[in-house]
């Protein structure tokens, strides 16, 4: 494998041994019934969406769920046939490529309903959907207390079916109460849409940390994303690890500056060593005086402004050398650095850590 410049690499097995815990999960909380709907949007959160959800459908995962209708797309061109469900609802104009393609959108607005009962009517066919709720995030989908509305004129939407509903929380990882409390929104909503409906419908609420922490989120199906790829649940094994390399090092003497900004003076003579990864590569620009990465088994810390394409890390403490290997995030030795621990460095959360190493570094899978 050449390894030149900085990569990532994606373990697939860690992403199906995931999808594995989860189930377990669902089982030990009485629920082995629900589905998975694994969330693959955002290039499957910097692994890969099409190889990522390859692996999963062999894996016998239930469903897709990505955030627009390009991304639908993609993947039934890869070849995907589980079911896809768009979570941010279906925009102008992409109403054909939907019906035609076989995907299941979560409507968020009337004009939704309307537009693509009007593209499946011109097509003399019927499309299945799902109704996306909003219960409290303050994003997409219709509010809870118009759901009795909504429900009552459904009936106008004669060339779409309404099968399933749906909500987003927004604080499962913060407020018990708040996230109870949409739950119970939800709940009404979903009652007033099956009541008028004479018929059970899907209901989906969870994301990862709501799968592993409210088992009365759990309902018919469960939508984890980060949970697959590593983190926010217990016994979850991180998919990705980044690794690179030391492109210089030389000594500086003390009281030179490193980097844009002189945000930061070498109080001694420092070997300073550069790491062919910057912002444009996914190292967040938050990281500046702030990040770490591994060499030889110990920890480095960056000094001076993260730049486009490099950092500069202050290696006095290790004997390193040009094209020395350089963790960035996975195991190595005895370390062990993770996604979520270079995130609450950078003020950040570990999806945004691995959606940008992921889309900008060069992949490799194992
Ligand atoms: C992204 C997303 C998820 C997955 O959330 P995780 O926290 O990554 O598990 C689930 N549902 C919706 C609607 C989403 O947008």
């Amino acid at each position: 494998m050449n390894t030149a410049y900085t990569c990532a690499r994606v373990s697939l097995r860690a992403i199906t041994k995931n999808l594995g815990v989860i189930r377990k999960r669902l089982g030990r909380s009485g629920r082995a019934g629900a589905a998975v709907m694994a969330v693959v949007k955002s290039d499957a959160y910097g692994h890969g969406m099409v190889p990522v959800s390859v692996a999963l459908e062999e894996a016998g995962i239930d469903a897709l769920g990505v955030a627009f209708v390009h991304e639908g797309v993609q993947l039934r061109d890869a070849g995907i046939r589980v079911p896809i469900y768009i979570l941010s609802g279906v925009q102008h104009g992409e109403e054909g490529a939907v019906i035609d393609k076989g995907l299941s959108p979560l409507l968020c607005s009337r004009e939704q309903f309307k537009a693509l009962n009007r593209a499946a009517e011109k097509r003399r066919t019927r499309i299945d959907v799902h109704v996306k709720i909003d219960t409290g995030m303050g994003r997409l989908g219709f509010v809870y207390d118009e759901a009795e509305l909504l429900a009552g004129s459904l009936a106008c939407y004669s060339n779409v079916r309404v099968t399933g509903v749906a909500t987003h929380l927004s604080d499962a990882a913060g407020s018990a109460y708040y996230t109870g409390l949409q739950i119970r929104r939800f709940e009404g909503a979903r009652r007033s849409l099956e009541s008028s409906l004479s018929r059970r419908l899907t209901a989906h609420v969870a994301n990862t940390v709501a799968l592993f922490s409210y088992p009365a989120s759990h309902f018919d199906m469960v939508r984890p994303g980060i949970g697959l790829y590593g983190y926010g649940g217990k016994g979850l094994s991180p998919a990705m690890s980044v690794f690179s390399h030391l492109i210089s090092v030389k000594t500086l003497r003390k009281g030179t500056w490193v980097s844009y900004g002189r945000t930061h003076r070498l109080k001694r003579d420092t070997r300073v060593g550069v790491i062919p990864m910057g912002y444009a590569d996914g190292y967040s620009r938050m990281l500046s005086n702030r990040g770490f990465v591994g060499i030889k088994g110990k920890k480095v810390y960056s000094i001076g402004m993260v730049t486009m394409n490099h950092i500069m890390v202050d290696i006095n403490d290790v004997d390193a050398h040009v094209g020395d290997g350089v963790l960035v995030i996975g195991e190595d030795r005895d370390m062990r650095i993770g996604a979520d621990e270079i995130a609450s460095r950078g003020s950040t959360i570990s999806y945004e850590i691995l959606c940008g190493m992921g889309l900008n570094v060069r992949r490799v899978y194992d």
